[in-house]
């Protein structure tokens, strides 16, 4: 399995650097992040080192999902959740500091003064031209 020496997460992985370990099964491993943004801030990840979601195949995206969507029930369960918000920051730009793909599940509760995906960004693009940038899209797959 690629495994990077440089890389944080692949030394949480196999062990050598500590983590409050949630889950762990043959393909993905979790914890608690240690500058959480509400309490049980969990980080899932895929044991093969790939740096970014849009670089895993398809299999392995599956599988990444299948297990965000486990352990998102069992974290809402544990510490009793009104909601989460459940994201990725794919790219620098885009804020990922670790360049190993993990999705972040962020717990939320009533009264948290948190905001939604519609808080990372707003730059106020044009929507006179939904229709074209939606066919683009559509062409390019
Ligand atoms: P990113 O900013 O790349 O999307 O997410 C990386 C996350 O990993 C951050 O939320 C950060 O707090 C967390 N993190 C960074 N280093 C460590 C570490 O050594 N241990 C743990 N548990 N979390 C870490
Ligand atoms: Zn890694």
């Amino acid at each position: 399995e690629a495994m990077y020496m440089e890389c944080i997460f692949c030394k949480i992985i196999s062990g050598s650097i500590p983590s409050y370990k949630v889950y762990e099964d043959e393909l993905v491993f979790a914890f608690l992040d240690i500058y959480p943004c509400s309490e049980g801030h969990t980080v899932v990840l895929p044991k093969k080192h790939i740096e970014r979601f849009t670089d895993l195949d398809v299999k392995d995206a599956s599988d990444l999902f299948a297990s965000v969507h486990k352990i998102s029930k069992v974290v809402s369960k544990t510490f009793d959740l009104h909601g989460m918000n459940i994201g990725m920051n794919v790219g620098e730009v885009a804020g990922q500091s670790v360049p190993h793909v993990h999705v972040h599940i962020i717990p939320r509760k009533e009264g948290d003064n948190g905001g939604s995906m519609h808080s990372i960004v707003e730059t106020n693009p044009d929507t006179g031209n939904l229709a074209d940038l939606a066919k683009k899209v559509r062409e390019s797959f």
